[in-house]
């Protein structure tokens, strides 16, 4: 089941809804995504009538404002770990735990909507596409073997990134990650039971149709159990939380020479099976 957030272009307050067949949305009477997602997928009822044609709304982020920071992984792909290399302290080993940071809520932006520049505070703004994960069922402690059912579903982030800013603050990259719409996600949630095998899923960065990041998520160095697992000992989890699970290799900064995003380019960011989130930059 495909879970969105939209508005209808009529004007009026934002909706959720289950995209059906023919491009047709169900409305929901939830009044939003978090209400769906403490609810459980099993409390869906798709109404019959009341259809909306997608040409009648405006999508938002699936879920507009989380209740807290995205969680964020970092370094979670091998490839990506090494070409960063040369733009890190020397002597920085491969973790032997997940690397942890947050986007702040104010960043979440629409699946199309423009992603800000900020030209006067960063020069350097670069991509990284992600497979996000929405938890259901809360809980803290959760083992790898129960952290799967702890997942109400997914969705494709966009980890967009200033990277001066990551790197000029303490080396804590809140601050660089953290601009406003500068998490681009959705364009829906895919609940968990449509996805058959989220460790093999393919994943892709174009900029203006030019392919920057393609690889697959059974790269992932640490996979979702541990991720989870890792998260929540000590630190509750709650329905609706979002956990962006780190990029492949191919981001701009580390490129030679290294590119970054410029006003008016086309960023897609592309899960197969997911869906596709276009944001013109500027
Ligand atoms: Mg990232």
């Amino acid at each position: 089941m495909k879970l969105l957030t939209y508005r209808l272009k009529k004007g009026g307050a934002p909706r959720v809804g289950v995209l059906l067949q023919g491009n047709r949305i169900a409305p929901l009477a939830a009044p939003d995504m978090l209400a769906v997602i403490a609810a459980g997928r099993k409390a869906i009822k798709v109404p019959a009538k009341g259809l909306v044609p997608m040409s009648a709304v405006k999508l938002l982020a699936p879920i507009p404002r989380p209740r807290k920071n995205v969680f964020c992984v970092g370094w979670n792909y091998l490839e990506h770990f090494q070409e960063g290399a040369k733009a890190r302290a020397p002597g920085v080993e491969l973790p032997a735990h997940p690397t942890f940071f947050t986007k702040a809520p104010t960043a979440v932006n629409g699946p199309y909507d423009r992603v800000p520049l900020h030209a006067g505070v960063t020069q350097k703004v670069d991509w990284e596409v992600e497979l996000g994960v929405i938890i259901g069922k809360g809980g803290s402690n959760i083992t790898e073997a129960n952290a799967m059912k702890h997942i109400f579903g997914y969705c494709v982030i966009n980890d967009v990134s200033a990277r001066e800013i990551q790197r000029q603050h303490g080396n804590q990259w809140f601050k660089g990650k953290s601009l406003d719409g500068h998490c681009p996600m959705g364009p829906w949630i895919v609940t968990a039971d449509e996805v058959k095998d989220p460790f093999n899923l393919d994943l892709q960065t174009r900029v203006n149709g030019v392919v920057k990041q393609s690889s697959n998520t059974r790269h992932m160095y640490f996979k979702l159990p541990r991720i989870i697992a890792s998260l929540s000992a000590g630190l509750t989890l709650e329905p609706g939380d979002i956990i962006s699970t780190g990029t492949p290799e191919g981001v701009g900064h580390a490129r030679t020479p290294p590119e970054f995003l410029k006003k008016g380019d086309l960023l897609e960011t592309e899960i197969k099976g997911l869906g596709l989130l276009r944001n013109r930059i500027g």
